[in-house]
């Protein structure tokens, strides 16, 4: 056969090569260069907030927000469990404790449960929320904008209002995710809690190999973030630093391709578009599975596509139906095992699980490459369509 269309692969169409060359000519490659400042300006300008700090990678950018909200060991910090590992490691990093929260049918954190966990499980006394049974103060909430959906932000800003919580997004996966109507119509994902993440992993919709930036609210906090992560340097010339640093500052070379992918933000988001509703037709009527859709109200990247297979007729494995499309050159992914289920935080605070596991062990995510062609999305669309009719009970 020979053929394999890739789950999601990076696109270098643009000014990439361009600009790399000019950083490498210009000699500038590590933590210190032009593009740096252009890609964080180019990136307030595109969020428009006032400042963003380049990061190493989206970890790191959480990691920095979580210093900032002064996450102390010890301190509980609610976490979604259907979601990427890192979205939740840079809190043990803290030596904070994570607890476990389900989603709702965005796949994103359920504000219900979040509300209820606050109002049942913790005592609030009108300036700190402290967990009944562990007495740990809850500092505060990590929301992640699955996929490029965005969580119901006005819920979960209203409770973190009520709770003194701070609220940190991962959008990583959710660069160019607005609100287009509602209380936050304009505001984009990662710019409504205090912090906000963005990834530029290989696999996200602009890439710079590895990198990401942080940025929030209060733009003295993303100058501090700036400084911790150059090492908590005082003194440009002397070696005075008045706290401890990371090195999780972002190299030139990285900006310099994220400078060019930046450029092409826009068009890589409305070849998403374009390809969901191409597979959205060859879905149309299939009854072993359909498309989730992305949030009412709001504007998503589309960043990756959830196939959501109907367990009662199709009871195989994601292994096996995941072999069986690399077979036929078609490359899928199973959405992330539960993070309350890993070994590193089953001791942890799970509650009330419902929809995370039910959606764990249904979606499956489907080629959505910007390069993909019209061609690719018909011939994945039905060997999915074969495969899972061909493992189906019936
Ligand atoms: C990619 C991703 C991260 C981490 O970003 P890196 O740049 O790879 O460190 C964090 N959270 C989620 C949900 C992600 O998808």
């Amino acid at each position: 056969m020979g053929r394999l269309i890739p789950l999601s692969i990076p696109n270098f169409e643009g000014n990439e090569k361009k600009y790399v060359d000019d950083a490498l000519e210009q000699g500038w490659v590590s933590t210190g260069g032009a593009y740096i400042s252009k890609l964080e300006e180019q990136m307030a300008k595109f969020l428009k907030v006032e400042r963003v700090a380049a990061c190493q990678s989206g970890t790191a950018g959480l990691h920095l927000a979580l210093l900032e909200c002064g996450v102390m060991p010890g301190d509980m910090i609610i976490v979604p469990t259907l979601t990427f590992i890192a979205a939740v490691n840079p809190v043990r990093y803290q030596f904070a404790e994570p607890v476990f929260m389900d989603c709702d049918d965005s796949l994103c954190m359920d504000p219900v449960k979040l509300r209820k966990f606050c109002e049942e499980e913790c005592e609030f006394d009108g300036a700190v929320l402290v967990h009944d049974t562990s007495r740990k103060m809850v500092k505060a909430v990590v929301v992640v904008h699955v996929f490029g959906n965005l969580a119901d932000m006005e819920a979960i800003m209203d409770i973190a209002a009520q709770y003194h919580l701070k609220v940190i997004e991962d959008a990583t996966e959710a660069l160019g995710t607005c609100y287009t109507a509602g209380r936050y119509a304009g505001k984009f994902a990662g710019t409504i809690g205090d912090f906000g993440a963005y990834s530029f992993n290989g696999n996200k919709i602009i890439t710079t190999g590895g990198g990401g930036v942080v940025t929030g609210r209060n733009p003295e906090s993303v100058a501090h973030m700036q400084y911790l992560s150059t090492q908590a340097k005082d003194d440009p010339h002397y070696y005075i630093h008045n706290e401890i640093g990371y090195n999780y500052r972002m190299t030139n070379l990285q900006a310099a391709l994220g400078v060019a992918q930046m450029e092409e933000l826009p068009e890589f988001i409305s070849r998403k578009h374009r390809n969901l509703d191409l597979y959205r037709r060859e879905f149309e009527g299939f009854a072993l599975g359909k498309l989730l859709s992305f949030r009412e109200g709001t504007s998503s990247n589309q960043w990756f596509y959830s196939l959501e297979i109907d367990r009662e007729k199709v009871a195989a494995s994601m292994r096996e139906i995941i072999t069986k499309l690399q077979e036929r050159g078609v490359q899928t992914r199973a959405i992330w095992g539960l993070i309350h289920e890993q070994l590193p935080y089953q001791k942890s605070i799970a509650y009330e699980m419902e929809r995370a596991p039910y959606y764990s062990n249904c979606i499956l995510n489907i080629p959505c490459s910007t390069q993909i062609t019209e061609e690719e999305i018909v011939y994945a669309a039905e060997q999915i369509k074969a495969v899972l009719t061909e493992l189906s009970v019936e």
